[in-house]
């Protein structure tokens, strides 16, 4: 895959954006096409293409600064009932720019921004099954790994 996108050249300078935060490894600017007014993104600095990629200690870092930007937004001009924060990681989840970001929403009472539940809980053993399945998984993770294969911190 093409390892360039837009937000590599927003980070360098190269192209431009309005700036609401920055420190050594995290870029926070306005969203070009907002959901709401006041939309945000809050990149890191290092190219990430997916979460796979993403150092978990930056993407600490992309939370932090996303939750102090949802107490900025509700102080700031913004209307802002309430914020969600949303990321996409990969094409079927929604993911268009392949460098990690995670949008920081406003939200105003019927501003048309959502996502749906399903309407039908499913069977308490439907979920112990998953449930058995992701924690098997969990454990064969390493958060605190350095980067392995691939750029993959779980992999070392
Ligand atoms: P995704 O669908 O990948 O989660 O979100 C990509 C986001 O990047 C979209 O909300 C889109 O509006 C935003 N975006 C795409 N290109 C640019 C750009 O050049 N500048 C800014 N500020 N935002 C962009």
């Amino acid at each position: 895959m093409d390892p360039y996108t837009i937000f590599a050249d927003i980070v360098a300078g190269r192209a431009p954006s309005s700036k609401v935060y920055e420190d050594d490894d995290v870029l926070a600017f306005m969203d070009i096409r907002p959901m709401t007014p006041g939309h945000l993104l809050v990149i890191p600095k290092v190219p990430a293409r997916s979460l796979a990629e993403l150092d978990p200690v930056i993407g600490g870092k992309l939370f932090q600064v996303a939750q102090r930007l949802a107490a900025a937004l509700r102080q700031s001009e913004v209307r802002c009932d309430g914020v969600n924060l949303f990321l996409a990681d990969g094409v079927t989840a929604g993911q268009e720019v392949f460098h990690v970001h995670l949008h920081v929403i406003p939200r105003t009472p019927g501003d048309g921004f959502g996502l749906r539940h399903r309407a039908t809980t499913p069977p308490r053993a439907d979920l112990d099954y998953l449930a058995a399945s992701i924690r098997g998984a969990v454990g064969r993770t390493r958060p605190d790994a350095a980067s392995g294969q691939d750029g993959k911190w779980w992999l070392t």
